[in-house]
């Protein structure tokens, strides 16, 4: 089997960010307590508004900038809101980065990995522009599985995560239609990377 495609060749600089990525830095994002490297990587999923696809409003909620008297959803929901993640990765699978991957963006919330909490601590966030109703473009997934790799090459991640792994009853993105066994495929980690993976298959 053969692809015409060639993934883009992701590299994460000494400062921690990506290219080829458009930077776009957020003021939301603090120091690692403790100088802690990211060991985990959180997939989300995000749609502004809910499962409208194609708009600035990602990278305006992000960069607090977000016009909240626009949609009813933005003013119920994210008035005053300051979150972040270090990675959104379009529809049309372009990758944007808001925060350096060594500073702590604010993407997991209340969260636990395997009784590890503040998951934000040590965790690297990528939301795939997406809903929990609708499946993902292959060009998503042709951009998060070179950038996994080279996170993996960059930094010591053991382990992916969906945020509703480490937040359950509280999130459920990046929901039922990621392709988790592809996204294992693409990028070619073993099942230790995986630690969800048979816990989701049997549920
Ligand atoms: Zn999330």
């Amino acid at each position: 089997m053969s692809h015409d495609v060639t993934p883009p060749a992701y590299a994460v600089d000494a400062q921690g960010w990506v290219s080829p990525a458009r930077r776009l830095p957020s003021p939301n994002f603090e120091a690692r307590p403790g100088g802690a490297v990211p060991t985990l990587i959180v997939v989300h999923n995000i749609s502004l508004p809910p499962d409208t696809f194609g708009g600035p409003e990602i990278a305006d909620l992000f960069l607090n900038r977000l016009d909240c008297d626009a949609h009813p959803y933005f003013d119920t929901h994210l008035r005053g809101v300051r979150v972040s993640a270090h990675f959104v990765i379009h529809r049309d699978g372009a990758l944007e980065q808001f925060v350096s991957c060594d500073e702590r963006a604010w993407h997991a919330g209340l969260s636990n990995f395997f009784g590890r909490e503040r998951c934000n601590d040590f965790s690297i966030g990528i939301e795939l522009e997406g809903s929990d109703t609708q499946p993902f473009e292959p060009a998503q997934y042709a951009t998060l599985a070179p950038l996994v790799r080279a996170l993996c090459a960059h930094y010591p991640i053991d382990a992916v995560a969906g945020h509703s792994d480490i937040a359950p009853g509280r999130k459920t993105d990046p929901g039922p239609h990621f392709e988790w066994t592809r996204l294992q495929r693409e990028t070619q980690l073993g099942d230790v990377f995986f630690p969800y993976l048979h816990a989701r298959d049997v549920s």
